[in-house]
């Protein structure tokens, strides 16, 4: 596996390739990685002859100074990781390696700003447009993946595509889970293991609200007291549950046979913000 820092390096490398005809493959993450970074790694190595993945903690898609200073980083651990899965290239630039000299694209993405995380995260998708394009305009990809563990960052992502007229294909791939159903995380590392027990109450309340709904119990009914479990648990603090179009993310109001949902939450378990998400059916 090639490792490179700044732009000029990693064009190179990429020059050498484009010459040869060969898909490129692209994964970008904040580092930390686990086994849902590595699926996203081998699902790409088994479409491409190249893969990429960067490893960027992206200072502007945090809307909370402790959560990026907090964010962990591990990028010897990382890259040997992603070489064993099978990663060609590793970019793991700096700041100013994917920044500076590029203007700001005004992206304008509508109510994916205003709801669920755009609501409780001002300026997150911003800032993931904004990287995401950069990387992408240094990539140039045939294929880029992404894990629906990020649910509405995938719609984010796919307006980045069309917006920017980029040629990539946006490939969504399913949420790897921990042997007791907790959604894998970066983020994981940080609960103590009080808060890592409680945690793994998340994949029980979404897996019950889904079981009721698609028994047609009402909507607004099963969420009230899947919300008031979540409330008795003292290290839970809930920002949202609810339960959308998995196409659009619109509200719905009842479950219509062979239409695809997804139940979406947040919350803060103790000082980490923890999401998941479940799909319908
Ligand atoms: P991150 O490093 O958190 O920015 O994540 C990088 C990519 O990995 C994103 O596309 C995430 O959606 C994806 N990802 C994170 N956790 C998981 C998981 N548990 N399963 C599958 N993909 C994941």
């Amino acid at each position: 596996m090639y490792r490179v820092k700044s732009r000029i390096e990693l064009q190179e490398k990429l020059e050498k390739l484009r010459s040869s005809p060969c898909a490129i493959g692209f994964v970008p993450t904040m580092g930390a990685l686990h086994a849902g970074h590595i699926s996203l790694i081998k699902k790409a190595k088994a479409e491409n002859r190249f893969v990429v993945a960067s490893v960027f903690v992206n200072p502007t898609q945090f809307n909370n100074a402790e959560d990026l200073q907090k964010y962990p980083r591990m990028p010897e651990e990382d890259a040997a990781l992603l070489n064993e899965a099978g990663c060609d290239l590793l970019w793991m630039p700096e700041f100013d390696d994917v920044y500076s000299g590029f203007p700001e694209y005004n992206y304008q993405l509508g109510e994916l700003e205003t709801i669920l995380e755009g609501k409780f995260r001002p300026g997150h998708f911003k800032g993931v447009a904004q990287v995401v394009g950069l990387l992408m305009e240094a990539i140039k990809p045939d294929n880029s993946y992404f894990g629906i563990k990020d649910f509405q960052q995938v719609k984010v992502i796919e307006q980045v595509v069309k917006k920017r007229g980029f040629s990539t294909n946006v490939i969504a791939c399913p949420i790897v889970r921990e042997p007791d159903g907790l959604a894998m995380s970066s983020r994981n590392l940080l609960l103590n293991p009080e808060e890592r027990k409680a945690a793994s109450n998340i994949p029980l309340w979404l897996n019950e609200a889904k079981r009721r709904v698609m028994a047609l119990e009402s909507i607004p009914g099963v969420l009230e007291s899947i919300k008031k479990k979540i409330g008795s648990e003292s290290l839970f603090k809930l920002e949202y549950l609810e339960i959308r179009n998995a196409e659009n993310l619109d509200e719905v109001k009842e479950i219509i046979p062979n239409k695809h949902y997804v139940i979406l939450f947040a919350a803060w378990c103790g000082k980490i913000r923890l999401i998941d998400n479940l799909l319908i059916p």
